[in-house]
């Protein structure tokens, strides 16, 4: 006979003992638990545990519950059942900051785990079972990749301070080091933070949208040889502005641009509109895939070199091009992509939504002495209608949206000019899944699906698609 007195309770604040059987796509380890949950008998509820490993066993303590699963806390992991897949993770703040979620994985197993979540992703949210999702591509020597560093600055009691947000909050930890960032972009950070104290620039607050920063952003070439600078003010004044330009330039020679971005809008977003330059370059160079590319502070830019190239080179490979190829590139960003491909095709027809990013996109080809590169400001779905209207006959597309996805006008439109080759760049696999399947019920097929490693120590993925007529 059952007896419920027996049955464990699942209320917030419940310890419990229990294994971990999978991990969900933000890599957090997966439990299932029997019990009684607000009166009823509930089975395989799932809890999602940061720091937990498939096979792995241990003590938790809910944290959160919410109607159909929760979240628990790890009180401890017992030993005999540690993961071969788990390391000590390098990072001494790894366990407070929001910024990476899967240090504690051994480095081939991240890329196991990102293999198998997009295609649990692709199955899940595409219903997509019968293509080949190739090993995720990996990286060599996964630290220090990010070229663009975003610190939120506040004010605390008496002084300034900059860090991380902390995982799921507001509360900035204070910056000691950064395993996945360059040293020089740490060491500027903390530069321009002392300096902030020196010349009592405060730091925002953001419960009363007062204070003067809110952000430094650090963009970096891949030699480091360029970076880039913007303060984040709620308004354009920056005090003491020329002292601090000069003492920036004379520790940091390599900085050859810095810009105050003016936002003064209650709510996340980091830039605001109006940006000015106040020092050097309104943007600054890099070299991808032997190109030269001039980078704005607003436009996009993938922030780790070493895989954008080979993300690139799989992409233009996959598409299979020839020399009468007429490409899109939507969302063209800075125009990487096209420029990129370019030597391949007869033409290529870009369009991005940010203004700068465009006209960057058109020195760029010229400063590469590419020809046959056309540039528009738009949005992707409009523009290709038009395209569509001037009887542009593109055979090849390349889509790479933001994390939202692309949007149904686009999809349709591809699908209205009977474009032969899609290639499909994703930062996203959810919204990859939910265009992917919209595109096989117009019939595309699916042939490969190729994930590549862009954010080490993090659960985030990039992924090719590659679909043919
Ligand atoms: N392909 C580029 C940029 C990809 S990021 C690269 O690899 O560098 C996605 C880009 O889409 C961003 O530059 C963003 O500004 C742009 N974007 C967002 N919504 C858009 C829309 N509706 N139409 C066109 N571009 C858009």
């Amino acid at each position: 006979m059952e007896n419920i007195q027996e049955k464990l309770i699942i209320k917030k604040g419940t310890k419990l003992v229990t294994k971990c059987v999978d991990l969900n796509h933000e890599g957090q380890g997966v439990c299932k638990i029997d019990g009684i949950k607000d009166g009823e008998e509930v089975n395989n509820f799932p809890i999602f545990v940061n720091n937990m490993i498939p096979d792995e066993k241990g003590q938790l303590e809910i944290t959160k519950l919410s109607k159909t699963y929760g979240y628990a806390n790890v009180v401890k992991i017992f030993n005999d059942t540690r993961s071969k897949n788990r390391t000590r993770p390098l990072c001494p703040n790894y366990e407070k900051c929001g910024g990476c979620n899967i240090m504690h994985m051994s480095y081939p197993y991240q890329l196991e785990f990102k293999t198998k979540m997009v295609k649990d992703t692709l199955w899940k949210l595409g219903s997509i079972d019968n293509v080949e999702v190739l090993p995720t591509i990996g990286m060599s020597n996964p630290d220090k990749y990010r070229n663009k560093v975003q610190v939120p600055f506040r004010k605390t009691f008496y002084k300034t301070v900059c860090g991380f947000f902390a995982k799921d909050s507001h509360n900035v930890i204070p910056l000691t080091e950064c395993l996945i960032q360059p040293d020089i972009s740490t060491s500027i950070i903390h530069f321009v933070r002392n300096m902030c104290n020196e010349f009592k620039i405060d730091g925002y607050v953001e419960n009363e949208n007062t204070g003067l920063i809110r952000h430094l952003l650090v963009r970096t070439n891949h030699d480091l040889t360029e970076i880039m600078l913007v303060f984040v003010l709620t308004n354009s004044e920056l005090p003491y502005k020329d002292e601090i330009i000069a003492k920036i330039i004379k520790r940091y020679p390599n900085v050859k641009s810095i810009i105050i971005n003016v936002n003064n809008k209650v709510g996340n977003t980091i830039l605001g509109e109006k940006c000015l330059t106040i020092y050097g370059n309104d943007y600054i160079k890099d070299t991808l895939c032997g190109l030269k590319f001039r980078i704005g502070p607003k436009s996009f830019y993938q922030v780790n070199h070493v895989q954008t190239e080979k993300l690139y080179n799989k992409a233009i490979s996959l598409a299979d091009l020839n020399e009468n190829d007429i490409l899109i590139d939507a969302y063209c960003g800075i125009g990487t992509i096209g420029l990129i491909a370019s030597k391949h095709v007869k033409e290529v027809y870009g369009v991005e939504i940010v203004d700068e990013a465009i006209k960057n996109a058109k020195i760029n080809a010229k400063e590469n002495k590419i020809k046959n590169s056309h540039y528009v400001c738009n949005k992707a779905e409009e523009q290709i209608v038009k395209w569509k209207s001037e009887g542009i006959n593109a055979n090849v597309i390349v889509v790479d949206p933001p994390r939202k996805g692309c949007d149904i006008k686009l999809l349709e439109t591809i699908d209205e000019m009977n474009i032969e080759k899609v290639v499909y760049v994703s930062c996203d696999p959810a919204t990859l899944a939910r265009d992917l399947k919209i595109l096989i019920q117009k019939g595309y097929k699916l042939e490969v699906v190729q994930p590549v490693d862009m954010f080490p120590y993090t659960s985030n993925v990039e992924t090719i698609a590659y679909l043919k007529r």
